[in-house]
């Protein structure tokens, strides 16, 4: 790896610390999702995870980041029913697309990949800001991570933004009525318990800056470019 940029090792290590943040996480986001739709967010993201992890364990020493992305990608939407299956597929083939056969990449395409894959969501499932759903983590996310770096932060710098971010649009979904998915059936019932699916994403940014602002993932510690 040529420092600062991230390769295919430091893709798989965020999408291997995602996994383990999941499973640990499954019971949460699946009681999340009995509040106000049909209690099986945990278990989808679990099942999705699984089968991402599979591909990621069978090692094509070859594989660039779009491989990997791709692949995970595939898994995501064939392992999962729900909605979360085609979002979440959708995230990592949108990325795949967007890291573009590169073998490594710095922080502003890590930057627009994630901004390819919250275009993804949109364009499957039309939420907005303020519908509940996991765009309300993932907007300001994204949002948060490119004003950082516009400004001149190492991705680990912006990534904590991004985090922050994330972490407040999950928080503030509990205070919002679900116009997206199966929630939006409840109507004001929904009020009150945060969106499993915003919970998911946080722990995806969360992952990030775990994985790629660590030392595991084959940086220096000081984070990538
Ligand atoms: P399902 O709703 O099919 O049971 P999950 O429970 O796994 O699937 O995922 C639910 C999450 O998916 C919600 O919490 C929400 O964040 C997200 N979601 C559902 N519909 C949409 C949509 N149209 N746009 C964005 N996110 C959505
Ligand atoms: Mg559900």
């Amino acid at each position: 790896m040529t420092e600062g940029l991230i390769d295919t090792f430091a893709l798989k290590c965020w999408l291997r610390e995602f996994a383990k943040m999941i499973f640990d996480g499954r019971d949460t986001l699946s009681q999340l999702d009995a509040a106000a739709g049909d209690a099986d967010h945990g278990a989808n993201m679990e099942r999705g995870m699984r089968a991402a992890l599979k591909v990621l364990d069978a090692g094509d020493v070859n594989a660039t980041p779009t491989d990997v992305l791709k692949a995970v990608g595939v898994a995501v939407v064939n392992s999962v029913g729900g909605s979360s299956g085609a979002l979440y597929g959708t995230i990592f083939l949108r990325m795949a697309r967007s890291v573009n056969g590169w073998s490594e990449f710095g922080a502003d395409e890590f930057a627009k990949a994630l901004r390819a894959g919250l275009e993804g969501v949109v364009e499957r499932g039309s939420a907005k800001l303020g519908d509940k759903t996991m765009y309300d983590a993932f907007g300001p996310a994204v949002e948060a991570l490119e004003e950082g770096l516009g400004n001149g932060l190492s991705l680990c710098e912006a990534l904590r933004k991004a985090r922050m971010a994330a972490d407040a649009g999950r928080d503030a979904t509990a205070r919002m009525t679900a116009r997206r998915g199966k929630a939006s059936y409840l109507g004001e019932k929904s009020l009150g318990s945060q969106d499993p699916g915003a919970t998911s994403i946080a722990i995806l940014i969360a992952a990030a800056d775990a994985a790629l602002c660590d030392e595991q993932c084959g940086g220096d510690g000081k984070g990538y470019a």
